[in-house]
């Protein structure tokens, strides 16, 4: 199985790789922006708590992503293989995607990293709120804030890969193609 964990801050351009790599292995996404937005879409209990935090720039509880995330691994069981979005994004995330995936006797293959400066992310972010409608995109204070939690809480994600010999990174200026093909430079190697 090919299980890959797409890092990088918000607007790092993760959800456009995810579908390049998709369309390339055909590997199942998981992101948990997205499904915490399916939840708001539908007005359940669990998408109106979230939609508090995530208007507001900062992250749900870790027991609400590792809930669907279990949920998605547990109705994907003939998967090739899997692309983590957004997801793990505290190190708690990582362990319990670690202690999931162990009982189903797979691993994570990488963690690849898109580096993208806090100036440029910002630009993206707010060039993405115009059209994209997502209310966490339209606000200032709010893209400092998801800049300032992924600082805080999920730069160390990539150290715990780093610990397992597992993390890459990668130039994530640039057009759509040269990031996808360095991307595809260390799927290969694997
Ligand atoms: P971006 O990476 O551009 O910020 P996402 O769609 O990945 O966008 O996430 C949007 C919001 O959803 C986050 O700011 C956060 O509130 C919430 N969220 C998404 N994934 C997680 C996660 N794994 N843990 C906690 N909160 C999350």
């Amino acid at each position: 199985m090919l299980n890959l964990v797409l890092f990088g801050p918000p607007g790092a351009g993760k959800g456009t790789q995810s579908h390049k790599l998709i369309e390339k292995y055909g590997l199942i996404h998981l992101s948990t922006g997205d499904l915490l937005r399916s939840e708001i879409a539908q007005g359940t209990a669990l998408g109106l708590e979230a939609k508090k935090l995530m208007d507001d720039g900062k992250l749900v509880p870790d027991e609400v992503v590792i809930g669907m995330i279990s949920h998605k691994l547990d109705t994907n069981r003939d998967a090739k293989g899997f692309i983590f979005d957004g997801f793990p994004r505290t190190v708690a995330q990582a362990e319990a995607l670690d202690a999931l995936l162990e009982s189903k006797n797979v691993h994570i293959s990488s963690m690849i990293a898109l580096e993208v400066d806090d100036e440029e992310l910002e630009r993206r972010l707010l060039l993405r709120g115009r059209d994209s409608g997502r209310p966490d995109d339209a606000n200032p204070d709010v893209i400092r804030k998801r800049i300032k939690e992924y600082n805080d809480k999920t730069t160390p994600v990539a150290t715990f890969y780093k610990n397992q010999n597992k993390f890459t990174s990668v130039n994530g200026i640039g057009s759509k193609e040269e990031i996808f093909d360095s991307i595809e430079a260390v799927t290969e190697a694997l």
